[in-house]
């Protein structure tokens, strides 16, 4: 049975530690000393171990593979001058991650098991953590089926996961997007709205068309009509127009974004008018054309906001007002990270100490 108590650890005897260039790293590329590992086997999640970063041994008809029962969340951690390190929002993270389990009939990961297990990972790893301005280390939980088994039906088994990366600050360049017209990310009834691996295949082929034709990423719109806004690239998609926040309603379509929704709650603190509402793509057109658009963004964990500075629609390109002169933007990304790293109050309790 499954307690908190019970984290068998194995440490490495082999840190690879001194071998990372904490100022050139490349994201993605570099992994912690150690990962959390519980399996659900008998129809129940067993005790979790913090062992060596190491490879997995899968069956060849693992379902994860051939039917791609696998989802997985992203968060990051922190750690200031004095050592302490926080977590963003981590409860939200494992909340969305039980979502997308349901969705794809795996089992949810109970919710104290993750925070101790991460907690105790954080630890362990905790000089990993960079502590230059902006970097932090990436978090990535994950579960995927471990089934032996050819054949359509959810998985018996399962194995969860966490491992970690240092990340440096993210600088995103201002984007030149692209409406899409033809290919959806995900449509209503699918499951957009899950973190499933299965999504981000299906949006390999429509972006690579977009970069070939120079754009940095897609701006999605919904599947059925293609005349609503849904997301931008792998980020949720913000407007300000008139000087209010415009963005996509949540549907089963879009990632419920856990910094589209601090963002949100950020701007209302401040009294900057929200709507959440379907966004048609007619509408934003018009206000890039008559000069109300103002300000017009992706946002997600890795890079907190990523300025969209061109919009490419049928053929022509629009051009929205410099970066430098945005009255909005910048300043909920500066706040959210002041909050992350402890340089603003927490008000609303999203910072978790570890
Ligand atoms: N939409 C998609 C499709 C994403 O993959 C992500 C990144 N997780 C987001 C939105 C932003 O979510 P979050 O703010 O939780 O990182």
């Amino acid at each position: 049975m499954l307690s908190t108590q019970t984290i068998h650890i194995e440490k490495t005897n082999n840190s690879r530690l001194p071998e990372v260039d904490f100022s050139n790293l490349e994201f993605g590329q570099t992994f912690s000393d150690h990962m959390f590992v519980s399996d659900f086997v008998n129809g129940e999640w067993q005790a979790p171990e913090i062992v060596p970063f190491q490879n997995f041994s899968l069956s060849p008809a693992n379902p994860a593979l051939h039917y791609g029962q696998a989802i997985f969340e992203g968060l990051k951690a922190y750690k200031n001058e004095d050592g302490e390190i926080s977590i963003f929002r981590p409860q939200a993270n494992l909340r969305r991650m039980n979502v997308s389990a349901d969705r794809l009939c795996m089992p949810a990961f109970p919710e104290d098991v993750f925070m101790e297990g991460l907690k105790e990972l954080l630890r362990l790893d905790a000089d990993w953590i960079p502590t230059t301005t902006g970097s932090s280390l990436y978090i990535r939980p994950f579960m995927f089926a471990t089934g032996e088994f050819l054949g359509v039906k959810p998985s018996d088994t399962y194995r969860f996961a966490i491992i970690t990366c240092p990340v440096n600050a993210y600088y995103s360049m201002p984007l030149r997007v692209k409406v899409e017209e033809t290919f959806a990310r995900s449509v209503e009834g699918g499951f957009g709205f899950a973190k499933a691996a299965g999504n981000y295949a299906g949006s390999l082929y429509p972006a690579k068309k977009a970069a070939e034709e120079g754009y940095h990423q897609l701006l999605w719109t919904d599947g059925k009509t293609h005349e609503y806004f849904e997301e931008s690239g792998t980020m949720n998609l913000m407007f300000i127009i008139n000087d209010r926040l415009i963005t996509p309603a949540l549907s089963t379509s879009i990632l419920a974004g856990v910094t589209r929704d601090t963002i949100i709650q950020i701007a209302k603190d401040h009294g900057l008018p929200v709507e959440e509402r379907k966004v048609s793509v007619a509408e934003v057109m018009e206000a890039a054309q008559n000069g109300t658009l103002q300000e017009a963004f992706g946002c997600g964990t890795a890079a907190v906001i990523s300025h969209i500075q061109t919009i490419g629609f049928r053929g022509t390109d629009f051009e929205l007002p410099p970066i430098d002169l945005r009255k909005y933007s910048p300043r909920l990304a500066q706040e959210l990270n002041d909050i992350r790293v402890g340089k603003k109050a927490d008000t609303h309790g999203w910072v978790v100490k570890v």
